[in-house]
């Protein structure tokens, strides 16, 4: 995790790096500082601990006039959130900022302190500015000491670093963490995301693997981890309007939850016509993988994770095709074994996940027949190393707790499950299940008008430390969504249990002072759901019930009925979060915590 910025330009730089940190700073948000170079030899180094605005403030305490400079926002991955740890870190003339982890950090310490280099923090980033120094005095120019420094690091990185003799020029290297540049008329950029950059330019690059760039204020030049120079294209980005712009919205989660209508629809556009779903965009020979596949091994982490267990539902009750899922960080230190035919399918709203990037990587040597990638990010990683590839098309998702990717998402796996069961010849309910897509982001528009009553309701939790979330079937997933957003946002520890499962343990935790939260929509559950509410009851619980309207619950002094307005059963999963997704946010609205970067989190965890 972390963002980085970097600028050299013709002009002074110092608000553009201010403003990119600012965007960038749902990544990581222990830390933030900045180094200019004001002429040669001459570095303005400043360091916050703490959020950007913290760094703003200091600032502009001080003039900092400089077309040359790299900025960073940190998520601690080695040493406390200190400013000494702050990046940027220095070895004399050069400067250093660093996403990611040298996991040969310890010993490459030790070599470098038995040639005389004193380590002013604790992070494992200050080695790569020492052996930047070190390497720079064997002579060459700063791309070939780059080069020679790469081979010696370990890990996952994106780089940024300048001499500050030559403040001209920026370097570059890409490892495992993304980095995009920005192009600019007479200027250009560098950052770990183009958000970063919007205010600047609208032309991208993005790095590949392996890759070093040289960017100066006139040329951008990179070459690949031999050191040949290399061609990458250059985008133009359609982002149509400034994602970091909150609007009439308290919260980017708040914004994010009430566009999840027009997230889904940018989601289905294109991707439904009027008998089958259309995924063409999978490639021309998708159907001849797709067809052979007999299992499908889901990988994610998070709330991904949630909306891969609501997916084994749909694939084996819709598709009869037999699906196991796992977490990232346990599937990639295990050894699995490969079920015939199977796919691969990694959820990630960000492509950068490191867990789930291992393991993709890992499986492509396990004999999987391919892997197919749902991402909400163009040109991350994971979407560059898949196979196949479906955008979930939700926007950019700024809100470290994750809403509208997790229904898009969702979205796109419903679709994707239907056009398998065409494949197979397995798909009864495929007009059923087009029609609900379809009157899909309607239904969420009628969900989320239950807002007032849902706000209401959020006064119940503010004393409350441990809240039960419970569902049954496909809605158990959304139970567990439910809870972990509550817990994300709110700080309200909070646990989901498939709803037969309470008689079993949980049960003995039911008392007056621990609300217990269920999904209830209209299925074949229902009644057995109703007999295991009925066990919660007997036994003096709280009850909060978001139910159909028409599921036959009647409000009483121990139990509150949300009523929803009805859903197609099939989509049940996708509108019923979004309630939950009400429920943790006006939770943690009312306790006053810092909603969209919750403490010790960042939104995209590129470090294992
Ligand atoms: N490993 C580095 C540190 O702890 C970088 C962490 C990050 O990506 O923010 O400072």
């Amino acid at each position: 995790m972390c963002g980085i910025i970097g600028a050299v330009a013709q002009r002074n730089i110092a608000e553009i790096l201010l403003e990119g940190l600012r965007r960038l700073e749902y990544r990581g948000y222990d830390s933030a500082g900045l180094a200019i170079v004001d002429y040669p030899g001459c570095v303005t180094r400043l360091r916050r601990v703490g959020k950007v605005e913290m760094l703003v403030k200091a600032a502009k305490q001080q003039p900092l006039i400089s077309g040359t400079g790299i900025a960073h926002v940190r998520w601690a991955t080695h040493g406390e959130p200190s400013e000494a740890n702050a990046h940027p870190h220095v070895s004399e003339q050069i400067i250093v900022v660093h996403n990611g982890i040298v996991e040969n950090h310890e010993l490459l310490r030790e070599v470098l302190i038995a040639r005389g280099y004193f380590f002013s923090s604790e992070t494992d980033t200050e080695v790569i500015a020492h052996l930047v120094h070190w390497e720079q005095k064997k002579g060459g120019n700063l791309r070939d000491v780059v080069l020679r420094v790469i081979p010696q690091l370990r890990g996952v990185y994106g780089i940024v670093l300048m001499d500050s003799r030559n403040p001209l020029l920026l370097m570059a290297a890409c490892f495992g963490s993304p980095l995009v540049i920005g192009r600019g008329v007479g200027e250009n950029f560098i950052a770990s995301d183009q958000l970063a950059l919007l205010p600047v330019t609208r032309r991208f690059i993005y790095l590949e693997e392996g890759d070093i760039a040289e960017i100066s204020y006139s040329d951008v030049s990179i070459f690949d981890r031999e050191g040949k120079l290399v061609n990458r294209a250059e985008i133009e980005s359609s982002v149509q309007y400034d994602a970091s712009d909150k609007g009439i919205y308290h919260h980017y989660m708040e914004k994010e939850i009430y566009e999840q209508p027009m997230a889904i629809k940018n989601t289905l556009t294109g991707r439904l016509n009027h008998c089958e779903v259309d995924l063409s965009e999978l490639g021309p020979n998708a159907d001849a993988i797709l067809s052979q596949i007999e299992h499908t091994q889901i990988i994610a982490c998070g709330t991904s994770y949630h909306s891969g267990m609501v997916a084994r539902y749909w694939f084996e009750s819709l598709a009869s095709i037999p699906c196991d899922l796992e977490i990232a960080s346990e599937f990639r230190y295990r050894k699995s074994a490969v079920r015939k035919n199977s796919l691969i399918i990694t959820l990630s709203q960000s492509g950068e996940t490191a867990d789930t990037l291992a393991a993709l990587r890992l499986s492509k040597k396990m004999g999987y027949l391919g892997s197919l990638a749902i991402c909400n990010v163009a040109g991350s990683s994971l979407v560059r190393e898949s196979d196949m590839v479906l955008m979930t098309k939700a926007g950019t998702e700024i809100g470290v707790a994750s809403t509208k990717a997790f229904t898009t998402q969702l979205t796109v796996l419903l679709m994707l499950v239907s056009k398998l069961a065409r494949l197979h010849d397995r798909l009864v309910e495929e007009q059923d299940i087009l029609h609900a897509l379809q009157v899909l982001p309607n239904r969420i528009k009628q969900i989320l008008g239950q807002d007032k009553c849902i706000e209401l309701l959020a006064q119940d939790f503010l004393d409350k430390r441990h809240v039960l979330f419970l569902g049954r079937g496909d809605q158990y997933p959304i139970a567990m969504e439910g809870a972990l957003k509550l817990k994300e946002i709110s700080y309200i520890h909070a646990e989901a249990y498939a709803a037969g499962e309470m008689k079993h343990g949980p049960l003995a935790l039911v008392d007056d002072n621990m609300p217990v939260v269920v999904v209830a929509p209209k299925n074949e559950l229902l009644e057995k759901l109703k007999l295991n509410i009925e066990e919660v009851r007997a036994r003096g619980g709280l009850l909060y019930v978001f139910a159909d309207q028409n599921a036959g619950f009647n409000n009483s002094k121990d139990m509150k009925i949300i009523s929803l307005p009805p859903v197609e059963t099939v989509i049940a999963p996708i509108c019923y979060i979004v309630p939950l997704q009400l429920l943790a946010y006006y939770v943690a609205f009312i306790k006053g915590t810092d909603i969209d970067q919750p403490r010790n989190l960042a939104k995209s965890v590129t470090v294992e």
